[in-house]
Protein backbone atom coordinates (compact mmCIF):
# COMPACT_ATOMS: atom_id res chain seq x y z
CA UNK A 1 0.00 0.00 0.00
CA UNK A 2 1.71 3.31 -0.54
CA UNK A 3 1.32 6.44 0.51
CA UNK A 4 -0.71 8.79 -2.44
CA UNK A 5 2.20 11.59 -3.03
CA UNK A 6 0.17 14.36 -4.18
CA UNK A 7 -2.16 14.11 -1.16
CA UNK A 8 1.15 14.37 0.97
CA UNK A 9 2.44 17.13 -1.27
CA UNK A 10 -0.49 19.40 -0.57
CA UNK A 11 -1.07 18.41 3.16
CA UNK A 12 3.12 19.69 3.81
CA UNK A 13 2.63 22.20 0.94
CA UNK A 14 -0.48 23.70 3.74
CA UNK A 15 2.28 23.73 6.67
CA UNK A 16 4.33 25.56 5.17
CA UNK A 17 2.68 28.08 3.55
CA UNK A 18 -0.22 28.46 5.92
CA UNK A 19 -1.84 30.44 3.12
CA UNK A 20 -5.16 29.45 0.50
CA UNK A 21 -4.81 25.72 -0.08
CA UNK A 22 -7.05 23.20 -1.43
CA UNK A 23 -6.88 19.59 -0.46
CA UNK A 24 -8.10 16.44 -1.82
CA UNK A 25 -11.54 15.42 -0.87
CA UNK A 26 -10.46 12.04 0.37
CA UNK A 27 -8.98 11.53 3.90
CA UNK A 28 -5.22 10.01 3.72
CA UNK A 29 -4.39 6.47 3.40
CA UNK A 30 -5.76 4.64 6.55
CA UNK A 31 -2.34 4.01 7.64
CA UNK A 32 -1.10 7.36 8.66
CA UNK A 33 -2.39 8.41 11.74
CA UNK A 34 -4.12 12.06 10.97
CA UNK A 35 -5.18 12.09 14.88
CA UNK A 36 -1.63 13.07 15.79
CA UNK A 37 -0.68 14.87 12.89
CA UNK A 38 -1.04 18.64 13.21
CA UNK A 39 -2.77 20.37 9.95
CA UNK A 40 -1.73 23.88 10.78
CA UNK A 41 0.98 24.56 13.60
CA UNK A 42 -0.10 27.74 15.54
CA UNK A 43 1.07 31.02 14.43
CA UNK A 44 3.09 32.94 17.38
CA UNK A 45 1.64 36.10 18.87
CA UNK A 46 -1.82 35.55 16.44
CA UNK A 47 -5.05 34.31 18.42
CA UNK A 48 -6.32 31.34 16.00
CA UNK A 49 -9.92 31.25 15.23
CA UNK A 50 -11.47 28.32 13.31
CA UNK A 51 -14.25 28.46 11.10
CA UNK A 52 -16.14 25.03 10.66
CA UNK A 53 -17.96 24.48 7.48
CA UNK A 54 -17.86 27.00 4.56
CA UNK A 55 -21.57 27.59 3.64
CA UNK A 56 -23.21 30.86 3.95
CA UNK A 57 -22.69 31.26 7.71
CA UNK A 58 -18.68 30.20 7.56
CA UNK A 59 -17.55 32.10 4.61
CA UNK A 60 -19.12 35.12 6.17
CA UNK A 61 -17.74 34.48 9.07
CA UNK A 62 -14.22 34.07 8.06
CA UNK A 63 -14.11 37.06 5.95
CA UNK A 64 -15.77 39.40 8.52
CA UNK A 65 -13.38 37.88 11.15
CA UNK A 66 -10.41 39.43 9.08
CA UNK A 67 -11.93 42.74 8.70
CA UNK A 68 -12.68 42.83 12.11
CA UNK A 69 -9.24 41.56 13.25
CA UNK A 70 -6.11 41.46 10.48
CA UNK A 71 -4.19 39.70 13.27
CA UNK A 72 -6.17 37.20 13.71
CA UNK A 73 -5.38 33.69 12.14
CA UNK A 74 -8.58 32.71 10.64
CA UNK A 75 -8.82 28.91 9.43
CA UNK A 76 -12.14 27.71 7.22
CA UNK A 77 -12.68 23.68 6.94
CA UNK A 78 -15.03 22.67 4.17
CA UNK A 79 -15.34 19.62 2.42
CA UNK A 80 -16.22 20.52 -0.91
CA UNK A 81 -14.18 22.66 -4.07
CA UNK A 82 -16.39 25.35 -4.68
CA UNK A 83 -19.29 27.24 -2.89
CA UNK A 84 -22.46 26.10 -4.56
CA UNK A 85 -25.70 28.55 -3.61
CA UNK A 86 -28.82 26.86 -2.56
CA UNK A 87 -30.71 30.43 -2.43
CA UNK A 88 -31.51 31.08 -6.10
CA UNK A 89 -31.06 27.12 -6.94
CA UNK A 90 -35.14 27.15 -8.09
CA UNK A 91 -34.09 29.30 -10.58
CA UNK A 92 -31.26 27.19 -11.86
CA UNK A 93 -33.32 24.01 -11.81
CA UNK A 94 -35.13 25.54 -14.76
CA UNK A 95 -32.48 27.28 -16.34
CA UNK A 96 -32.98 31.11 -14.97
CA UNK A 97 -29.48 31.21 -14.03
CA UNK A 98 -26.43 28.82 -14.88
CA UNK A 99 -23.99 27.40 -12.78
CA UNK A 100 -21.58 29.58 -12.73
CA UNK A 101 -24.17 32.39 -10.76
CA UNK A 102 -24.43 29.68 -8.34
CA UNK A 103 -20.73 28.80 -7.70
CA UNK A 104 -17.85 30.88 -5.76
CA UNK A 105 -13.68 29.64 -5.54
CA UNK A 106 -12.85 29.10 -2.15
CA UNK A 107 -9.11 29.83 -2.66
CA UNK A 108 -9.78 33.04 -4.21
CA UNK A 109 -11.99 33.99 -1.35
CA UNK A 110 -9.58 32.87 1.10
CA UNK A 111 -6.62 34.52 -0.79
CA UNK A 112 -8.52 37.90 -0.93
CA UNK A 113 -9.44 38.71 2.33
CA UNK A 114 -6.40 36.52 3.73
CA UNK A 115 -7.91 33.67 5.57
CA UNK A 116 -6.86 30.09 5.03
CA UNK A 117 -9.48 27.78 3.58
CA UNK A 118 -8.45 23.75 3.78
CA UNK A 119 -10.24 21.65 1.76
CA UNK A 120 -10.75 19.00 4.35
CA UNK A 121 -14.04 16.53 6.38
CA UNK A 122 -13.89 17.67 9.55
CA UNK A 123 -14.70 14.33 11.73
CA UNK A 124 -14.60 15.14 15.07
CA UNK A 125 -14.13 17.30 17.92
CA UNK A 126 -12.19 17.43 21.37
CA UNK A 127 -13.31 20.62 22.66
CA UNK A 128 -11.52 20.72 26.00
CA UNK A 129 -8.53 20.18 24.34
CA UNK A 130 -9.57 23.29 22.17
CA UNK A 131 -8.56 20.88 18.76
CA UNK A 132 -10.85 19.99 15.48
CA UNK A 133 -10.06 16.92 14.36
CA UNK A 134 -9.66 16.52 10.19
CA UNK A 135 -9.10 13.82 7.41
CA UNK A 136 -5.89 15.54 7.02
CA UNK A 137 -4.88 16.02 10.89
CA UNK A 138 -5.80 18.24 13.96
CA UNK A 139 -5.86 21.81 14.07
CA UNK A 140 -5.91 23.87 17.43
CA UNK A 141 -8.29 26.93 18.09
CA UNK A 142 -8.92 29.97 20.41
CA UNK A 143 -12.10 30.32 19.36
CA UNK A 144 -14.62 27.51 17.40
CA UNK A 145 -17.33 28.89 15.04
CA UNK A 146 -19.51 26.17 13.41
CA UNK A 147 -21.40 26.54 10.57
CA UNK A 148 -23.00 22.80 10.24
CA UNK A 149 -26.00 23.92 7.69
CA UNK A 150 -28.04 21.00 8.15
CA UNK A 151 -28.84 16.86 7.67
CA UNK A 152 -31.49 14.75 6.60
CA UNK A 153 -32.90 12.55 9.04
CA UNK A 154 -34.00 9.82 7.15
CA UNK A 155 -33.93 7.64 10.05
CA UNK A 156 -37.10 9.16 11.12
CA UNK A 157 -38.57 7.56 8.02
CA UNK A 158 -36.65 4.25 7.93
CA UNK A 159 -35.04 3.60 11.27
CA UNK A 160 -32.22 1.94 10.56
CA UNK A 161 -32.61 0.87 6.88
CA UNK A 162 -29.69 2.29 4.83
CA UNK A 163 -30.72 0.95 1.67
CA UNK A 164 -34.06 2.95 1.61
CA UNK A 165 -32.29 5.41 2.66
CA UNK A 166 -29.12 5.69 0.18
CA UNK A 167 -31.67 4.38 -2.58
CA UNK A 168 -33.71 7.67 -1.84
CA UNK A 169 -31.37 9.85 -2.02
CA UNK A 170 -29.85 8.76 -5.45
CA UNK A 171 -33.15 8.24 -7.10
CA UNK A 172 -35.71 10.58 -5.11
CA UNK A 173 -33.30 13.76 -4.03
CA UNK A 174 -34.20 16.46 -1.65
CA UNK A 175 -31.69 18.94 -3.31
CA UNK A 176 -31.57 20.71 0.29
CA UNK A 177 -27.64 20.37 0.63
CA UNK A 178 -25.39 21.67 -2.01
CA UNK A 179 -23.53 18.61 -3.94
CA UNK A 180 -24.51 16.53 -6.14
CA UNK A 181 -28.00 15.82 -5.41
CA UNK A 182 -28.97 19.10 -7.25
CA UNK A 183 -27.69 17.84 -10.75
CA UNK A 184 -29.47 15.00 -10.18
CA UNK A 185 -32.89 16.85 -9.22
CA UNK A 186 -32.05 18.96 -12.16
CA UNK A 187 -32.18 15.66 -14.50
CA UNK A 188 -34.66 14.35 -12.80
CA UNK A 189 -36.96 17.56 -13.45
CA UNK A 190 -35.80 17.27 -17.25
CA UNK A 191 -36.45 14.08 -18.24
CA UNK A 192 -39.76 14.49 -16.62
CA UNK A 193 -42.43 13.71 -19.65
CA UNK A 194 -45.67 13.40 -17.39
CA UNK A 195 -47.73 12.02 -14.26
CA UNK A 196 -47.37 12.81 -10.99
CA UNK A 197 -44.45 14.57 -9.56
CA UNK A 198 -44.58 14.12 -5.47
CA UNK A 199 -42.96 16.51 -3.49
CA UNK A 200 -42.88 15.29 0.65
CA UNK A 201 -42.00 18.63 2.63
CA UNK A 202 -40.56 18.26 6.08
CA UNK A 203 -42.27 18.82 9.24
CA UNK A 204 -41.10 22.58 10.97
CA UNK A 205 -38.54 23.37 11.18
CA UNK A 206 -36.55 22.84 8.27
CA UNK A 207 -33.97 25.02 5.67
CA UNK A 208 -36.10 27.70 3.98
CA UNK A 209 -39.07 27.13 4.94
CA UNK A 210 -41.02 28.70 1.38
CA UNK A 211 -38.22 27.39 -1.12
CA UNK A 212 -40.25 24.00 -1.46
CA UNK A 213 -43.47 26.27 -2.49
CA UNK A 214 -41.29 28.37 -4.71
CA UNK A 215 -39.54 25.28 -6.27
CA UNK A 216 -43.72 23.70 -6.45
CA UNK A 217 -44.39 26.71 -8.71
CA UNK A 218 -41.49 26.84 -10.91
CA UNK A 219 -41.25 23.15 -11.93
CA UNK A 220 -45.41 24.05 -12.20
CA UNK A 221 -44.48 26.98 -14.46
CA UNK A 222 -42.50 24.54 -16.94
CA UNK A 223 -44.82 21.95 -17.18
CA UNK A 224 -47.39 24.21 -18.36
CA UNK A 225 -45.13 26.22 -20.28
CA UNK A 226 -44.07 22.62 -22.00
CA UNK A 227 -47.87 21.45 -22.52
CA UNK A 228 -46.63 18.33 -20.00
CA UNK A 229 -49.44 16.25 -19.10
CA UNK A 230 -48.20 15.85 -15.17
CA UNK A 231 -48.57 17.97 -12.29
CA UNK A 232 -46.91 18.68 -9.07
CA UNK A 233 -48.77 17.32 -5.87
CA UNK A 234 -47.24 18.99 -2.60
CA UNK A 235 -47.92 17.11 0.53
CA UNK A 236 -47.39 19.34 3.47
CA UNK A 237 -47.59 18.01 7.13
CA UNK A 238 -48.99 22.15 7.90
CA UNK A 239 -52.18 23.52 7.53
CA UNK A 240 -51.18 25.74 4.41
CA UNK A 241 -48.24 27.24 3.46
CA UNK A 242 -45.83 29.21 5.44
CA UNK A 243 -45.04 31.93 5.41
CA UNK A 244 -46.20 33.89 2.25
CA UNK A 245 -49.36 31.87 3.02
CA UNK A 246 -51.59 34.22 0.37
CA UNK A 247 -49.30 34.55 -2.07
CA UNK A 248 -48.67 31.24 -2.35
CA UNK A 249 -52.35 29.90 -2.37
CA UNK A 250 -53.30 32.54 -4.85
CA UNK A 251 -50.47 31.13 -7.23
CA UNK A 252 -51.65 27.35 -6.81
CA UNK A 253 -55.07 28.46 -7.26
CA UNK A 254 -55.01 31.11 -10.20
CA UNK A 255 -52.01 30.52 -11.82
CA UNK A 256 -51.63 26.34 -11.60
CA UNK A 257 -54.94 25.15 -11.40
CA UNK A 258 -54.27 22.24 -13.46
CA UNK A 259 -50.34 21.70 -12.69
CA UNK A 260 -50.38 22.12 -8.99
CA UNK A 261 -51.66 19.65 -6.19
CA UNK A 262 -51.78 21.26 -2.86
CA UNK A 263 -52.40 18.54 0.01
CA UNK A 264 -52.84 20.21 3.48
CA UNK A 265 -52.09 18.05 6.67
CA UNK A 266 -50.18 15.08 4.92
CA UNK A 267 -47.98 13.74 7.79
CA UNK A 268 -45.43 11.15 6.47
CA UNK A 269 -46.79 7.73 8.06
CA UNK A 270 -44.55 5.65 5.41
CA UNK A 271 -42.35 6.24 2.62
CA UNK A 272 -41.69 3.09 -0.12
CA UNK A 273 -39.32 4.42 -2.80
CA UNK A 274 -38.60 1.26 -3.96
CA UNK A 275 -42.66 0.89 -4.99
CA UNK A 276 -43.03 4.83 -5.38
CA UNK A 277 -45.20 4.64 -2.70
CA UNK A 278 -46.15 7.57 0.35
CA UNK A 279 -48.40 6.78 2.93
CA UNK A 280 -49.69 10.26 4.73
CA UNK A 281 -52.47 11.18 7.32
CA UNK A 282 -54.21 12.70 4.29
CA UNK A 283 -54.30 9.36 2.27
CA UNK A 284 -52.06 7.16 0.29
CA UNK A 285 -49.86 8.47 -2.65
CA UNK A 286 -48.09 6.75 -5.58
CA UNK A 287 -45.92 8.61 -7.83
CA UNK A 288 -44.12 8.63 -11.44
CA UNK A 289 -41.18 11.14 -9.95
CA UNK A 290 -40.73 12.75 -6.48
CA UNK A 291 -38.78 15.36 -4.37
CA UNK A 292 -38.49 13.33 -0.90
CA UNK A 293 -37.35 16.10 1.83
CA UNK A 294 -36.90 14.20 4.68
CA UNK A 295 -37.06 15.98 8.22
CA UNK A 296 -34.55 17.89 8.47
CA UNK A 297 -31.64 18.25 12.09
CA UNK A 298 -28.26 20.24 12.49
CA UNK A 299 -25.61 19.11 10.34
CA UNK A 300 -23.30 15.83 11.17
CA UNK A 301 -20.54 18.53 12.78
CA UNK A 302 -22.98 20.18 15.50
CA UNK A 303 -23.45 16.12 16.73
CA UNK A 304 -20.17 15.26 16.56
CA UNK A 305 -19.05 18.84 18.57
CA UNK A 306 -21.51 17.70 21.15
CA UNK A 307 -23.79 20.73 20.47
CA UNK A 308 -27.03 19.13 20.34
CA UNK A 309 -29.42 20.21 22.78
CA UNK A 310 -31.62 17.89 24.71
CA UNK A 311 -35.35 18.08 25.41
CA UNK A 312 -37.25 17.13 29.11
CA UNK A 313 -37.29 13.38 28.02
CA UNK A 314 -33.36 13.87 27.95
CA UNK A 315 -33.59 13.10 23.74
CA UNK A 316 -31.90 15.06 21.47
CA UNK A 317 -33.66 18.14 20.35
CA UNK A 318 -31.55 17.40 16.47
CA UNK A 319 -30.42 21.73 16.78
CA UNK A 320 -27.65 23.52 18.80
CA UNK A 321 -28.27 24.50 22.36
CA UNK A 322 -26.85 28.11 21.97
CA UNK A 323 -27.05 31.45 23.95
CA UNK A 324 -29.89 32.86 22.32
CA UNK A 325 -28.21 36.29 22.15
CA UNK A 326 -24.63 35.15 22.27
CA UNK A 327 -24.67 32.14 19.97
CA UNK A 328 -22.09 30.31 22.31
CA UNK A 329 -22.85 26.89 23.47
CA UNK A 330 -24.39 26.77 26.51
CA UNK A 331 -21.68 24.71 27.93
CA UNK A 332 -18.63 26.68 26.08
CA UNK A 333 -18.15 30.39 25.83
CA UNK A 334 -15.50 29.80 23.08
CA UNK A 335 -17.29 27.88 20.46
CA UNK A 336 -20.15 29.40 18.38
CA UNK A 337 -22.55 27.43 16.21
CA UNK A 338 -24.22 29.90 13.38
CA UNK A 339 -27.15 29.45 10.62
CA UNK A 340 -29.45 26.49 10.14
CA UNK A 341 -27.99 24.58 12.92
CA UNK A 342 -28.99 26.57 15.60
CA UNK A 343 -31.71 25.26 18.33
CA UNK A 344 -34.74 27.39 19.41
CA UNK A 345 -34.17 31.31 20.36
CA UNK A 346 -37.12 32.63 21.79
CA UNK A 347 -40.63 31.06 23.08
CA UNK A 348 -42.16 33.68 20.62
CA UNK A 349 -41.33 32.17 17.56
CA UNK A 350 -38.95 29.19 18.84
CA UNK A 351 -36.25 29.04 15.68
CA UNK A 352 -35.09 31.78 13.58
CA UNK A 353 -36.03 31.39 9.89
CA UNK A 354 -33.22 28.35 8.49
CA UNK A 355 -32.14 31.04 6.00
CA UNK A 356 -28.59 32.45 4.03
CA UNK A 357 -30.06 35.46 4.91
CA UNK A 358 -29.96 34.58 8.73
CA UNK A 359 -26.72 32.61 8.82
CA UNK A 360 -24.71 35.75 7.08
CA UNK A 361 -25.74 38.17 9.12
CA UNK A 362 -24.70 35.49 12.03
CA UNK A 363 -21.47 35.15 10.97
CA UNK A 364 -20.66 38.56 10.58
CA UNK A 365 -22.14 38.94 14.59
CA UNK A 366 -20.25 36.30 15.19
CA UNK A 367 -16.85 37.91 13.65
CA UNK A 368 -17.39 41.24 16.01
CA UNK A 369 -18.06 39.11 18.98
CA UNK A 370 -14.80 37.41 18.44
CA UNK A 371 -12.73 39.97 17.24
CA UNK A 372 -14.22 42.29 20.80
CA UNK A 373 -13.34 39.84 22.81
CA UNK A 374 -9.60 38.90 21.15
CA UNK A 375 -9.10 42.57 21.97
CA UNK A 376 -10.07 42.20 25.30
CA UNK A 377 -13.70 44.12 25.34
CA UNK A 378 -16.91 43.12 26.40
CA UNK A 379 -19.28 42.06 22.74
CA UNK A 380 -22.73 44.16 22.79
CA UNK A 381 -25.23 41.78 21.67
CA UNK A 382 -26.30 41.95 17.99
CA UNK A 383 -29.72 40.50 16.29
CA UNK A 384 -29.94 39.54 12.70
CA UNK A 385 -32.58 40.44 10.31
CA UNK A 386 -34.50 38.39 7.30
CA UNK A 387 -35.41 38.72 3.55
CA UNK A 388 -36.72 35.75 1.35
CA UNK A 389 -37.70 36.81 -2.78
CA UNK A 390 -39.54 33.88 -3.89
CA UNK A 391 -40.43 33.52 -7.49
CA UNK A 392 -43.87 31.70 -8.47
CA UNK A 393 -44.79 33.47 -11.63
CA UNK A 394 -42.80 33.03 -15.36
CA UNK A 395 -45.08 34.82 -17.75
CA UNK A 396 -44.79 37.29 -16.44
CA UNK A 397 -41.98 36.81 -14.39
CA UNK A 398 -42.78 37.56 -10.39
CA UNK A 399 -41.80 37.66 -7.12
CA UNK A 400 -43.24 37.40 -3.98
CA UNK A 401 -41.78 38.06 -0.19
CA UNK A 402 -40.87 38.03 3.01
CA UNK A 403 -39.52 40.00 5.93
CA UNK A 404 -38.67 39.09 9.10
CA UNK A 405 -37.43 41.78 11.78
CA UNK A 406 -36.13 41.42 15.43
CA UNK A 407 -36.05 42.89 18.63
CA UNK A 408 -35.08 42.18 22.49
CA UNK A 409 -38.34 42.99 25.15
CA UNK A 410 -38.24 44.70 28.21
CA UNK A 411 -37.59 40.99 29.88
CA UNK A 412 -34.74 40.10 27.24
CA UNK A 413 -36.75 38.34 25.04
CA UNK A 414 -35.75 38.30 21.36
CA UNK A 415 -39.18 39.03 19.48
CA UNK A 416 -40.06 38.61 15.83
CA UNK A 417 -41.97 40.65 13.31
CA UNK A 418 -43.10 39.19 10.14
CA UNK A 419 -44.44 40.92 6.88
CA UNK A 420 -45.42 38.79 4.37
CA UNK A 421 -45.56 40.76 0.03
CA UNK A 422 -48.50 38.32 -1.16
CA UNK A 423 -48.89 40.19 -3.93
CA UNK A 424 -46.77 38.87 -6.52
CA UNK A 425 -44.84 42.11 -8.67
CA UNK A 426 -42.07 42.04 -11.58
CA UNK A 427 -40.31 44.81 -9.21
CA UNK A 428 -40.31 42.06 -6.38
CA UNK A 429 -37.52 39.88 -8.78
CA UNK A 430 -35.37 42.90 -9.39
CA UNK A 431 -35.31 43.39 -5.65
CA UNK A 432 -34.35 39.18 -5.60
CA UNK A 433 -31.54 39.40 -7.66
CA UNK A 434 -29.60 42.69 -6.21
CA UNK A 435 -30.54 40.96 -2.89
CA UNK A 436 -28.14 37.83 -4.44
CA UNK A 437 -25.89 40.63 -5.72
CA UNK A 438 -25.62 41.82 -2.30
CA UNK A 439 -25.39 38.61 -0.48
CA UNK A 440 -22.79 37.05 -2.66
CA UNK A 441 -20.55 40.48 -2.36
CA UNK A 442 -20.78 40.46 0.71
CA UNK A 443 -19.42 37.06 1.13
CA UNK A 444 -17.30 37.02 -1.86
CA UNK A 445 -16.79 40.00 -3.19
C1 LIG B 1 -33.75 25.41 -2.60
C2 LIG B 1 -33.29 26.37 -1.54
C3 LIG B 1 -33.57 27.70 -1.68
C4 LIG B 1 -33.15 28.60 -0.70
N1 LIG B 1 -33.43 29.91 -0.86
C5 LIG B 1 -33.02 30.81 0.05
C6 LIG B 1 -33.26 32.19 -0.13
O1 LIG B 1 -33.84 32.63 -1.12
N2 LIG B 1 -32.83 33.04 0.83
C7 LIG B 1 -32.17 32.60 1.94
O2 LIG B 1 -31.80 33.44 2.78
N3 LIG B 1 -31.92 31.28 2.15
C8 LIG B 1 -32.33 30.37 1.24
N4 LIG B 1 -32.06 29.04 1.42
C9 LIG B 1 -31.48 28.56 2.71
C10 LIG B 1 -29.94 28.61 2.76
O3 LIG B 1 -29.37 27.81 1.76
C11 LIG B 1 -29.45 28.10 4.10
O4 LIG B 1 -30.20 28.70 5.13
C12 LIG B 1 -27.97 28.41 4.29
O5 LIG B 1 -27.21 27.69 3.36
C13 LIG B 1 -27.53 28.09 5.73
O6 LIG B 1 -26.19 28.40 5.89
P1 LIG B 1 -25.29 27.52 6.88
O7 LIG B 1 -23.93 28.14 6.84
O8 LIG B 1 -25.97 27.35 8.16
O9 LIG B 1 -25.25 26.08 6.19
P2 LIG B 1 -24.64 25.67 4.77
O10 LIG B 1 -24.71 26.82 3.82
O11 LIG B 1 -25.27 24.38 4.38
O12 LIG B 1 -23.10 25.40 5.11
C14 LIG B 1 -22.66 24.25 5.77
C15 LIG B 1 -21.28 23.92 5.19
O13 LIG B 1 -20.63 22.96 6.00
C16 LIG B 1 -19.95 22.04 5.16
N5 LIG B 1 -19.76 20.81 5.93
C17 LIG B 1 -20.71 20.06 6.51
N6 LIG B 1 -20.16 19.03 7.17
C18 LIG B 1 -18.82 19.14 6.99
C19 LIG B 1 -17.70 18.38 7.45
N7 LIG B 1 -17.86 17.29 8.23
N8 LIG B 1 -16.47 18.77 7.09
C20 LIG B 1 -16.28 19.87 6.31
N9 LIG B 1 -17.31 20.64 5.86
C21 LIG B 1 -18.56 20.27 6.21
C22 LIG B 1 -20.89 21.88 3.98
O14 LIG B 1 -20.22 21.38 2.84
C23 LIG B 1 -21.39 23.31 3.78
O15 LIG B 1 -20.59 24.04 2.89
C24 LIG B 1 -32.44 28.11 0.44
C25 LIG B 1 -32.16 26.76 0.57
C26 LIG B 1 -32.59 25.88 -0.42
C27 LIG B 1 -32.25 24.43 -0.28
Amino acid sequence: MKLDRRHFLAASGALAAGTAVAQAASPLPFFINTQNNPLLPPVKGKKRVVVCGGGWGGVSAAKHLKQNDPNLDVVMLERNPVFFSCPMSNKWLIDIVNSDYLTHSYLKTADKFGYTYIQTEVTGFEREKKRVLTAQGFIDYDYLVIGAGIRYNYEAWFGDDRRAAAYTKAHFPAAYIPNAEHYQLKRGIQEFTGGDLVMTLPPPPHRCPPSPYERACLIAAKIKRDKIKGRVIILDPKESPRPITDGFQEAFANLYKDQITYVPKAVIKEVDPFNKKIVTSAGDFRFDHSILMAPHQAGEMAWKAGAIGKNADGKPTGWASVDPLFLNLKDDPDTYVIGDAVGIVSPQFNFYPKAGHVANAHGKIVARYIADRAAGKTPKADLPDNLCFMMVNLDPIQDIAVRFKYHIDEKGVIIQDQFDDNFRTEEMVVEDFAWAKRMYGDMFG
